[in-house]
């Protein structure tokens, strides 16, 4: 296989510790990982870092990690492997990029590139490994090779919890209506059945305990939270779950520091929605966006464009992936919306904008980054989940936290899109603009998310509680590789 260093190491007197970074290739899980290299590069100066992917996925990596010269997010090195032939177009690497192709093709192409892992691994026998938790193998081979691997979960210890606890579900689940998914130490967590990640209806007790076996097995976990915003689940996850967790988020602050990195997270830079932003008025902007993987049908969009529209509000709406704009764009809606609505067609600078002072709210399907993004920019929240564990979190959000409230709770809703009903225009526009209103119904809504965003910032500043766990981790890594061992 082609395994070739692209940006070279510095050479360096003192030892440095050469950590390997494995990460899954959707944008969801490569942002993170992304962040987290640049925070554990800039943390420790004798910690060098690398992240492992394949050609495709090269150029997304090195966009959000930023170029700037000065940049200490410059020392993360890249190295790659083929990415294996299972007849995709040879640009398609990450889930997302092309609306045909399923995750799990992805899934079995990343499972398919385990000899090329090995192999990396077993050529240049780095100190230590971080894995996306989607790789779990990886610390089958590190324990091989005597090799401490830690494991990056990308969603929260919440949602985590839920999907432990779903594995203890009977196994005609399907036949409930309604299940809990969590119970104390924080309130019980009831869901509809058809809410539940489609992954827990497929041999699923066995698939958690073999996963629950190699947590046990490795060094640890790092999550992507922050104690403030779940504290009794992480607490419990410290407990159950994993050997040693460290709860370093939101890790899309460190990202933020560097301005240029923020813009360019993801490649396509500033689209003039930051200088659109400029001119409007502090939180009067409602910013609607659905991730990097959801696609709605020409329905849906029409009935959003409707809804936004109705609700009389300021919109930043970002439409992914969908060419045929007369199927679905309201006669004459662009000009009646010119004013007040921005349509970003393409890669939005997520980060950048919910930092705008202009943005007032987020319409959000509930992706982990998302949240967390959100959260980071002390914007309250309209949830909106569509898939896997979007709706477990917006539990969290809406029922435990109180930073969000629902969009819709009218109709049916379900993980599996042809289940799901049409949320219709008059609904959006009612939403939207009740939940815009300052002092209105949600006042304290929007004053959790505020209280948030400031506790999320101060986790991520010196002394905060993210921080020591990042101090935590390096330390008890390094201990680690210096005495090589590997739990
Ligand atoms: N994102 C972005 N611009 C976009 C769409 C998404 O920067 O136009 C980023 C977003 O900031 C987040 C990630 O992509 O970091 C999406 O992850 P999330 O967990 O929210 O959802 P997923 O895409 O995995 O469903």
């Amino acid at each position: 296989s082609s395994n070739d260093i692209l940006i070279n190491s510095n050479n360096a007197s003192t030892k440095k510790w050469r950590v390997f970074l494995f990460p899954y290739f959707s944008r969801g899980h490569l942002i993170p990982m992304t962040d987290f290299a640049g925070l554990l590069s800039a943390s420790h100066p004798d910690i060098e870092l690398t992240m492992v992917v394949t050609p495709g996925n090269t150029k997304f990596i090195t966009s959000s990690l930023g170029k700037s010269d000065n940049s200490t997010q410059q020392q993360v090195q890249i190295l790659t492997y083929t990415f294996p032939s299972i007849g995709l177009k040879p640009d398609v690497e990450t889930v997302g990029i092309d609306k045909l192709v399923e995750s799990s093709a992805i899934d079995q192409a990343v499972y398919m590139a385990r000899p090329s892992q090995e192999q990396v691994l077993q050529q240049y026998k780095p100190d230590a490994v971080i894995a996306d938790i989607k790789l779990p193998w990886i610390a089958v081979i590190a324990a091989t090779l005597r090799i401490p691997c830690l494991f990056l979960a990308t969603s929260g210890a919440f949602p985590s919890l839920a999907y432990k606890c779903l594995s203890r579900m009977p196994a005609n689940i399907g036949l409930y209506d309604h299940v809990t998914v969590l119970g104390p130490p924080g309130p019980e967590i009831r869901m509809p059945v058809l809410e539940l990640p489609p992954l827990v209806f497929q041999d699923y007790a066995q698939y958690v305990e073999r996963m629950q076996k190699i947590l046990d097995d490795a060094f640890g976990i790092v999550v992507n939270t922050f104690r403030d915003l779940e504290l009794e689940y992480c607490n419990e996850m410290e407990k159950g779950l994993a050997g040693r967790a460290y709860f370093v988020g939101p890790v899309s602050i460190s990202c933020a520091r560097d301005q240029r990195s923020t813009l360019e997270r993801g490649g396509q830079g500033e689209t003039g929605c930051l200088r659109w932003l400029d001119n409007k008025e502090e939180r009067s902007v409602i910013f609607v966006s659905f991730g990097s993987q959801s696609y709605f049908n020409s329905a849906q969009l029409h009935e959003l464009a409707m809804g936004l529209e109705e609700s009389g509000q300021n919109f930043l709406w970002v439409v992914r992936g969908v060419d045929n704009s007369e199927e679905w764009i309201p006669e004459g809606w662009e000009k009646r919306i010119a004013e007040r609505g921005f349509v970003l067609r393409g890669w939005a600078p997520q980060v950048a904008i919910l930092a705008h002072t202009a943005i007032g709210a987020f319409v959000t399907h509930c992706g982990w980054n998302s949240i967390l993004e959100g959260t980071a920019a002390g914007v309250p929240m309209l949830t909106w989940p569509l898939a896997s564990e979007q709706f477990i979190n917006e539990k969290l959000l809406v029922d435990v936290v109180g930073c969000a409230v629902r969009l819709w709770e009218g109709g049916k809703r379900s993980t599996r899109e042809t289940e799901s009903e049409l949320v219709p225009r008059t609904v959006i526009a009612h939403a939207v603009s009740r939940f815009m209103e300052p002092e209105g119904e949600y006042a304290s809504v929007h004053c959790k998310a505020r209280e948030l965003g400031a506790e999320a910032r101060s986790a991520m500043a010196e002394g905060g509680s993210s921080m020591s766990d990042l101090s935590r981790l390096i330390n008890d890594l390094i201990n680690a590789m210096q005495s090589k061992t590997c739990q």
